[in-house]
């Protein structure tokens, strides 16, 4: 049975180029093992990539903008709205391809919250997820989290889609080549090493060398990533270099066990 990756991450970290290159590395392996890719953004104008489904080739989102009177991203959402109505044919094509393909991999819009916070992404991700075996890669801008405020907030958005969809969850901190990875697998090791890269930042006492409302806020902040780290794994890889990107394919066949053992359990007692 194939396994099922989607590409989750905010505009810019990297995802297209990610997809890109994990589906250059299955198709290098010995044997190839080329992957079934579905492209979900309705509005990227270059897929660096070959898609065996393309919701483009479903709705033309310039038409529907249009159609309905709507801006950029009400275009987008709609788009990927209709294209959810006619998921069971998307799912049935994927379901015939099972038995021949060891990787499905699903890559979401450009606006990160558009396939994360509506109801065609949660269905989306259900369908699949009840299908085949399902994995989150979470494709984080490494050299723009280095700053320990908007670390935070990134893993606090990773944790949050983390219990939305309860899938076993992989941290991609792509462009190792520009910045390599390792403060952010220290912080998250370290609870006390965070604490104070955070209280180091400028802001972190007030006048009577009390600690700032925002500092106090983010020390309990991170007490709740602190558990967030225990469930899942973390990887650095350059989508340039194709650094890391063998070690992506371990932690995924980890995620395999975990969606059997953690998942389905939970998805059959639901049904
Ligand atoms: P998306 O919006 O998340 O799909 O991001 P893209 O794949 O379009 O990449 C955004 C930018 O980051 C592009 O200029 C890429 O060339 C660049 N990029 C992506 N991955 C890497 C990487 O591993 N290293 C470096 N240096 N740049 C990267």
């Amino acid at each position: 049975k194939p396994i099922a990756i989607i590409a989750i991450g905010m505009a810019g970290a990297g995802k297209s180029t990610f997809v890109q290159r994990i589906s250059s590395y299955l198709h290098s392996q010995d044997p190839p093992s080329p992957p079934y890719i579905l492209n979900l953004d309705p509005a990227v104008t270059h897929v660096p990539f070959e898609a065996n489904i393309d919701i483009r080739d479903t709705v033309n989102y310039a038409e529907v903008m249009k159609q309905y009177n709507l801006g950029p991203n009400g275009g987008i959402l709609t788009a990927l709205n209709l294209f959810t109505t006619k998921f069971d044919q998307v799912l049935g094509l994927v379901e015939k391809r099972a038995e021949t393909v060891d990787y499905v991999i699903l890559d979401t819009p450009g606006q990160i919250e558009i396939f994360t916070w509506s109801a065609s992404g949660a269905i989306i991700t259900d369908a699949i997820a009840s299908s085949i075996p399902t994995v989150v890669a979470y494709i984080i801008d490494t050299p723009r989290t280095t700053a320990p405020a908007t670390f935070m907030s990134n893993m606090l958005y990773a944790c949050s889609i983390l219990y939305k969809t309860k899938l076993p969850f992989i941290l991609v901190f792509n462009k190792t080549d520009v910045q390599p990875h390792s403060f952010a697998l220290e912080w998250m090791e370290d609870f006390e090493l965070f604490q104070a890269a955070l209280a180091s930042h400028a802001g972190s006492t007030d006048a009577e060398g009390e600690p700032t409302y925002m500092n106090s806020l983010m020390n309990s902040m991170s007490l709740v990533l602190d558990e967030f780290y225990k469930n899942l794994k973390a990887v650095g890889v350059s989508s340039m270099t194709g650094d890391g990107i063998k070690e992506f394919f371990e932690a995924v066949q980890g995620s395999r066990m975990e969606y059997e053992n953690e998942y389905l359990p939970d998805l059959l007692r639901a049904r």
